[in-house]
């Protein structure tokens, strides 16, 4: 009698621990996500030549100028203030 209470408490902790297994089943991490910050693209331009752009400071193949940080925040602004 004593075999059968041992064999069902084995049972039962058995089932048990898988049943809390399955329960404690870990949650996809959804949270885990990598936060992506915003790479702001920085295009290097000549002064003389705006219409040369290139993602790396360098020289203008036009006029050999060191290129300059094209700053995309500010406007088109033409007007030069004296
Ligand atoms: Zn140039």
């Amino acid at each position: 009698m004593k075999k059968v209470m041992l064999m069902a408490i084995a049972i039962v902790f058995c089932t048990a621990s898988v049943f809390a297994a399955h329960s404690t089943n870990p949650v996809t991490d959804t949270t885990k996500t990598k936060k992506v910050k915003p790479v702001a693209k920085v295009q290097y331009t000549c002064t003389m030549h705006p219409e040369v752009l290139s993602d790396k400071p360098g020289k203008c193949p036009k006029c050999g100028m060191t290129l300059v940080k094209k700053d995309p925040a500010k406007k088109k602004t033409s007007t030069m203030k004296m």
